[in-house]
């Protein structure tokens, strides 16, 4: 590869992660290239060069960043683990959005319900959201209107996928 890639998704050619440098403060973090890939998609935020320069936002508050490519490190065992957590926690909001989605018809406290909370429950910082989606999961006498579809679009209930990390 010369000269910089054109999209976050060259950077499979060479196997190469993504290393992040602040352009104020110069803190650096260094990223798993098919992880961030997803997260993005699923936003639906740009994975050009460009873009993911401004894709960043350091504690410092800046949100402008330096990029480049650390070549063969798909086998760098942090980013493994992080993009082996990525894959956990995007299957449980699978199943946690499924669940919701048939919750208004069905009981939808299962064993899966459980277990894809039980996976989340690290990741997310108020826990308060895990419970009340098992108590809505679980509530009986179930009523037409009983659903957990709030609580995976984030509503004013303060149970939202968007306190996962
Ligand atoms: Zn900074």
């Amino acid at each position: 590869m010369v000269g910089n890639p054109k999209n976050l998704s060259d950077l499979r050619r060479i196997e190469a992660a993504l290393r992040v440098t602040c352009a104020r403060c110069g803190r650096t973090g260094l990223y798993d290239r098919e992880t961030l890939l997803a997260d993005r998609m699923t936003h639906q935020l740009p994975t050009d060069w460009e873009s993911m320069k401004t894709g960043f936002q350091c504690e410092c508050g800046a949100r402008d960043s330096h990029l480049l490519p650390v070549p063969f490190a798909d086998n760098v065992p942090e980013l493994r683990r992080r993009r082996n957590e990525n894959v956990l926690i995007n299957l449980a909001l699978q199943i946690l959005r499924d669940a919701a989605y048939r919750s208004s018809s069905q009981a939808v406290g299962t064993v899966e319900v459980r277990l894809a909370l039980r996976v989340l429950s690290p990741f997310v910082r108020d826990q308060n959201t895990l419970i009340e989606f098992w108590r809505s999961a679980t509530e009986e006498p179930r009523h037409p209107w009983t659903s957990c579809t709030a609580l995976t679009t984030g509503s004013s209930s303060g149970c939202s996928i968007g306190a996962i990390r």
